[in-house]
């Protein structure tokens, strides 16, 4: 490798790493529009999540072949970096194989445990490709996902083809140089890795020696530049789960699954009715200025940080949409669109505050209505099967919930259905029409 081939391959990694990182920041920020929530209890029982749902992806099992395809190409994802990382040396320091002297036969295995997962993942994508395109599962064909969320799916996995030719040309074509002494790796003979020691001769034996070596670049350059470029399209894509499915499994709520969480104002104020003789004064009073806080959400900004990091996690695999009964009757009802949804309003939020120098601007619009109908709310029966199947813990739920808090509560837009069992409630104590000393009566019928 030439002096040349260090700094470019210096300055790749400056740009690649550089513009990832500012990609985080955005999302860092963008997820703290979400107004403040406490999820930093019980840590023995979240870390345990975390290894369990993120790490173990526990609940990928419940269908087990996606959930072992997934796993060969998250494997395979996961032990390449240790073949990126010797890249890393070799194009900083212009060595050839940096590991190999010192690993000997532990490299050899290595690189050939990567290879079989590669193979593997290479099985498995054209798998997902087939599924998504030729068989047309349901569930990936939906509505919400026409246009860009197609697109992203079947590109990030036309990506990790790429990726995985990639690898195999560069060790294919290093597998003949060596044999005919011409690796860059000083020596001949075998590398003896499990799949290019096979793979190598019968499609790169025969050629001549520079072009071998071109090849060998090419695969070692594009091994390099496709996982930039996948580090760099993780902003713009659904696939960022693979990096945050760890937080979202450590922050996610611990509370039974029905345990809706109480408005704290709300929660003051019926105290307040339920003990007569308490001081109504004991609150402190509202500073001069401060705005009321909101019932309920109606934008991302009165969402909690976690449902906004919930959003950036979505899978976008539709499980949840798979079991929604209002959306498997024909309602118009996708919590895996709520999600969907969330993102791209936080997404058009965060760009209104970069136009505008870190400000947010009102725009006119809200999650509410422009993206979330209120149809599509009312039509939940809020049996959580959702968030039960959902494999990396969001709960579509809780934003329902609370967008629909903002529709009773501030708006007083409930459905007339909806509005007389709670006039019901408020009057008779029960939601039916009856007072409460009649309730009995049909036992006399
Ligand atoms: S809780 Fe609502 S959105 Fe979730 S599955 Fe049930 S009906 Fe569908
Ligand atoms: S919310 Fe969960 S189950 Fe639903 S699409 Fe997103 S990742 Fe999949």
């Amino acid at each position: 490798m030439s002096y040349l081939d260090n700094i470019l391959f210096a300055i790749v990694l400056i740009v690649g790493f550089g513009y990832f990182i500012s990609n985080i920041k955005k999302i860092y920020r963008n997820i703290n529009l979400g107004i403040d929530v406490n999820r930093k209890d019980n840590s023995k029982q979240r870390w345990k999540n975390m290894a369990l749902i993120a790490l173990g992806q526990k609940k990928m099992f419940t269908r087990p072949i996606p959930a072992l395809l997934h796993f060969m190409l998250y494997a395979a994802f996961v032990i390449t970096q240790i073949e990126l990382l010797e890249i890393f040396i070799d194009g900083l320091s212009g060595s050839h194989r940096f590991f190999k002297t010192g690993l000997g036969g532990f490299y050899t295995f290595l690189i050939s445990f990567i290879e079989i997962l590669s193979l593997l993942a290479l099985i498995a994508t054209v798998a997902f490709l087939s599924r998504r395109n030729l068989l047309k599962l349901p569930r990936l064909n939906k509505a919400e996902l026409l246009g860009w969320p197609k697109k992203d799916a079947n590109l990030i996995l036309i990506m990790e083809l790429i990726l995985v030719i990639c690898i195999f040309t560069m060790n294919g074509t290093d597998e003949v140089l060596y044999l005919l002494g011409k690796s860059h790796f000083e020596g001949t003979g075998s590398f003896n890795f499990a799949v290019s020691q096979h793979l190598g001769p019968a499609m790169f034996g025969g050629m001549n020696e520079s072009t071998l070596h071109i090849l060998e670049r090419v695969g070692w350059w594009g091994h390099l530049l496709m996982v930039m470029a996948f580090l760099n399209y993780l902003y713009y894509s659904k696939h960022l789960h693979i990096v945050l499915a760890f937080p979202n499994t450590y922050f996610a709520n611990l509370n039974p699954l029905g345990e809706f969480d109480n408005l704290a104002s709300v929660t003051k104020e019926v105290k307040m009715m339920m003990y007569p003789n308490a001081d109504p004064f004991a609150a402190p009073a509202a500073q001069e200025g401060e705005v009321p806080a909101k019932f309920g959400a109606s934008d991302v900004q009165d969402l909690n940080w976690v449902q906004l990091l919930n959003a950036y996690t979505c899978t976008e695999c539709g499980r949840c949409s798979s079991v929604c009964p209002a959306n498997i009757t024909g309602k118009k009802l996708s919590p895996r669109k709520i999600m969907m949804d969330t993102r791209d309003r936080m997404e058009e939020v965060g760009k209104n505050i970069d136009a505008n120098k870190g400000v947010f601007v009102p725009d006119n619009k809200s999650l509410l209505n422009d993206y979330i109908t209120p149809e599509e709310l009312w039509a939940c029966t809020s049996c959580n099967a959702c968030v039960e199947e959902c494999p990396v813990s969001i709960s579509p739920l809780s934003i329902i919930m609370d967008m629909r808090r903002y529709l009773v509560m501030e708006q007083s837009a409930a459905p007339a259905t909806l509005n007389a069992m709670m006039t019901n409630v408020e009057n008779n104590g029960a939601p039916w029409p009856y007072n409460q000393q009649d309730r009995l009566n049909w036992k006399n019928d």
